[in-house]
């Protein structure tokens, strides 16, 4: 069930099964030469439609830009401060908080947002723990888990990539966005065949030592057949967990 496709007494509904709600999260940066720009909100967004079609969970739209400033010395990519996203997910859970939604169960697709997503938690918490006399807002949980995180995804990946993972534009990722826009696959040569890898800071800095955009991986590997089990695997591991997160 999608929240954007949903009518409010549908989801006035869902709230007397369910107090729960899933947000995909991702960002819009470049994904290397043949990697889709919208790749890490891709993912989730469509893990969780999947998910979201075969149980009764609440599917939020999908936040799809988040904190991608290392990615910006390459067109297309946007970011967030780290500021300005933690007051955007401050709101986004208050909105829920305020009819009732009590957990929270963000689904990432980017690394560079997990620091960020935590630190918003922590203000949220921080509210309901300062109030003097406690708060008269209902006490909201909030959970994250990036779409690679199940166990079954992450033994898929390195069985099928093992040292050609790598950890930016990896082939997985791309493959997910093969299955879900068979239409948008692009093909590019990958020189070196597997990406450097190195620590960064800036986007300059980024660029300068990893110049086609990929960390250690080789997303030639990618197909649409491993993104459809990838799609699979990881909307098992998000109905699961999310039923466990509501009933906690
Ligand atoms: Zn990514």
């Amino acid at each position: 069930m999608q929240l954007h496709t949903s009518s409010w007494p549908e989801v006035e509904a869902y709230l007397t099964r369910s107090k729960g709600i899933v947000i995909p999260i991702g960002s819009t940066e470049q994904h290397g030469p043949n990697g889709l720009i919208g790749t890490d909100a891709i993912c989730p967004e469509v893990i969780a439609a999947h998910a979201g079609a075969q149980s009764d969970m609440l599917v939020a739209p999908t936040f799809n830009v988040g904190c991608a400033q290392h990615h910006m010395a390459f067109p297309g990519s946007m970011t967030l401060r780290p500021s300005t996203m933690i007051a955007v997910i401050y709101d986004w859970v208050l909105s829920l908080g305020r009819h009732g939604f009590d957990r929270i169960y963000f689904f990432n697709g980017h690394g560079g947002n997990i620091s960020t997503i935590q630190a918003a938690f922590a203000e949220i918490y921080a509210d309901r723990s300062l109030a003097r006399d406690g708060s008269n807002r209902g006490p909201v949980k909030c959970k994250l888990a990036n779409w690679w995180d199940y166990k079954p995804v992450y033994k898929y990946c390195m069985d099928t990539y093992g040292k050609s993972h790598g950890a930016h534009a990896t082939p997985s990722e791309v493959a997910v966005t093969q299955y879900a826009y068979p239409d948008a696959i692009k093909t590019a040569e990958m020189t070196p065949k597997i990406a450097p890898s190195a620590r960064y800071t800036d986007a300059e800095d980024y660029r300068e030592k990893f110049p086609d955009g990929r960390i250690g991986s080789d997303p030639s590997l990618a197909n649409p057949t491993d993104g459809k089990k990838l799609v699979e695997l990881s909307s098992k591991g998000l109905i699961e967990d999310f039923a466990a997160f509501v009933a906690s």
